[in-house]
C-alpha cells in the first residue's frame, strides 16, 4: 500500500505540521519514517501561526519557531520549512495549510503527517471532509497515546497508520526542562539546544505549560 520501490509519476510531498515549541527528535523521526516508508521525495516542515487547539496558551513567537525549524532540518537535504502559515493571519487551519501548498505545488501527491495525539482529534479539524481529496493522512504511532482508526469516523482510505520508533518526546517537556535547567540534549538537535539557550527562551514561568 505504501508503494515503496515503485516509480511515481508525481513528485511525492509529506507535509509535517506542528507548532514546534520547540522541534523536536520525535518530529525529526517521524517525518523520516514516512518519508522512507512512502517513498516522498521531500518533507515540507509547516510551523502553525496561531494553533487553534492551543489559543489558551502562550505560544512562542512564530520567527523563533521558524529559525528552531529551519536549524533542526538544514542538514537534511529531503527536509525544507515553510511560512505558509505563519505568515497567514488569524489561526491556522490544516486545510488552509493543504490549499496553500496545494497551490505552490499542484504537480505532487500530498501526505500529510500526524502523531496518534493529533490523529484523534481530525474529525474536529475545520472542513475535514475536504482534507481527504488534497491529501493522504498518515497518522504516526506516540508513546502514551492509541491510534485506533475505528474510533475515528474517517472515511476508508483517507489515514494511514505506521508504526515508528518509540521517542517520549513533547516539546511541553522540552520547555520545562529548560525552565528548570534541565538538559535537553539528544532529545532536540544540537543547534536547538544552543537557539534555546542563547534566545533564553521558556525562562519565564507563562510560557512553561
Ligand atoms: P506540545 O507538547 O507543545 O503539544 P508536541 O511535542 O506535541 O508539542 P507538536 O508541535 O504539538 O509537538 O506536534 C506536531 C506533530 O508532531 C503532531 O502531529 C504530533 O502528534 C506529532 N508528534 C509530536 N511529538 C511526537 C513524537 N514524539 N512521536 C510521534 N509524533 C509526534
Ligand atoms: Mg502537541
Amino acid at each position: 500500500a505504501t508503494d515503496r520501490g515503485c516509480v511515481h509519476d508525481r513528485p511525492r510531498v509529506g507535509i509535517m505540521g506542528g507548532t514546534f515549541d520547540p522541534i523536536h527528535n520525535g518530529h525529526l523521526v517521524a517525518a523520516s519514517e514516512v518519508a522512507w516508508v512512502y517513498d516522498l521525495d521531500e518533507v515540507i516542515f509547516v510551523p502553525t501561526g496561531r494553533p487553534v487547539f492551543k489559543q489558551n496558551k502562550a505560544v512562542t513567537n512564530p520567527e523563533d519557531r521558524y529559525l528552531m525549524t529551519v536549524i533542526a532540518t538544514a542538514s537534511n537535504p529531503r527536509f525544507s520549512v515553510s511560512r505558509v502559515d505563519i505568515d497567514r493571519p488569524g489561526i491556522t487551519y490544516t486545510i488552509d495549510t493543504l490549499r496553500d501548498i496545494h497551490a505552490l505545488r499542484p504537480d505532487a501527491e500530498l501526505f500529510f503527517i500526524t502523531g496518534a495525539d493529533a490523529l484523534a482529534e481530525i474529525m474536529k479539524w475545520k472542513d475535514a471532509n475536504e482534507m481527504w481529496d488534497l491529501a493522504h493522512f498518515v497518522g504516526v504511532t506516540r508513546p502514551g497515546y492509541s491510534t485506533n482508526l475505528k474510533k475515528l469516523d474517517v472515511p476508508q482510505d483517507a489515514v494511514d497508520v505506521i508504526e515508528i520508533p518509540a521517542l517520549a518526546i513533547s516539546s511541553t517537556d522540552i520547555r520545562r526542562r529548560s525552565h528548570d535547567g534541565e538538559p535537553v540534549w539528544y532529545l532536540v538537535p544540537d543547534g536547538v539546544v544552543q537557539y534555546i539557550s542563547k534566545h533564553g527562551l521558556y525562562a519565564s514561568e507563562m510560557q512553561n505549560s
